[in-house]
């Protein structure tokens, strides 16, 4: 399995996991054109499309991939969120409800979503797993960690700021006060990510990923140098058109 990230900033989200002969791709931020090209224009092996919640980063281009025909998954509160009910024609490409901690088979993988911390209608993490790259954890643009999981193989977590960046970037005029407590309250510290990695079992663990790191609040070497040395594991920090090699076992 391959994972092809194709975005991963508040410019727009967009992970593709592909073994040539099915994908599933997690969130719509990015153009549709660019997962078609990603997939080799190959669409119909496009299996599902997971969105975590509705904000336009993550969701913004939901109506291409449904008029694409691709299956959609998001919990219930996600999907009314984002608007396109009504533009809905085939009751066939209705977007499909996940429900917390509830399993849901999509072609080969299977997922498993979770509530997560974020100031969105209905948010979701997701468990994904596929027999070529085990157990999969996808956490992003969630404040903290509410669950611990079991018999992990790789990671993709969101790592969004530090907070001594943050309030160094306040104080220089670079970032407004306000700014200040919505991030805290909807998005992922350097710190608690370290400290939600290491509540878990890693012994498993082939590479994490970190994902949606802050444009001006956060610093790539310096996120992955700490997670390695804290987790001591292969760590990489996401950016567009990264793809890395994600199975069950390191080869
Ligand atoms: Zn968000």
């Amino acid at each position: 399995m391959e994972l092809k990230i194709l975005g991963s900033s508040s410019a727009g989200n967009c992970y593709v996991f592909d073994n040539g002969k099915e994908a599933l791709v997690v969130e719509c931020g990015i153009p549709f054109q660019e997962v078609k090209k990603a997939v080799d224009f190959d669409i119909s092996r496009i299996v599902g499309c997971l969105v975590s919640h509705e904000h336009g980063d993550h969701a913004k281009n939901v109506q291409k991939f449904l008029d694409a025909r691709i299956r959609l998954f998001a919990s219930i509160g996600t999907i009314q969120k984002m608007g396109i009910i009504e533009k809905i024609i085939t009751a066939a490409f209705y977007p499909i409800a996940l429900k917390a901690r509830e399993k849901q088979v999509v072609g080969n993988f299977t997922i498993l979503p979770f509530d997560v911390q974020h100031d969105a209608a209905e948010p979701f993490g997701f468990l994904i797993q596929h027999y070529e790259m085990g157990t999969v954890l996808f956490a992003t643009d969630t404040y903290y960690l509410p669950y611990r999981f079991n018999g992990l193989n790789n990671i993709l977590i969101e790592c969004n700021y530090r907070l001594d960046l943050l309030e160094a970037n306040i104080e220089a005029g670079r970032v407004h006060a306000i700014t200040r407590d919505r991030t805290i309250q909807s998005h992922m510290s350097f710190d608690t990510c370290k400290e939600a990695l290491l509540a878990n079992d890693l012994s498993a663990v082939n590479n994490i990923v970190l994902i949606h790191l802050s444009d001006s609040n956060s610093n790539a070497l310096e996120f992955q140098q700490g997670i390695r040395e804290a987790t001591g594991k292969t760590v990489f920090v996401a950016d567009r058109g990264m793809k890395l090699n994600f199975n069950k076992t390191p080869f």
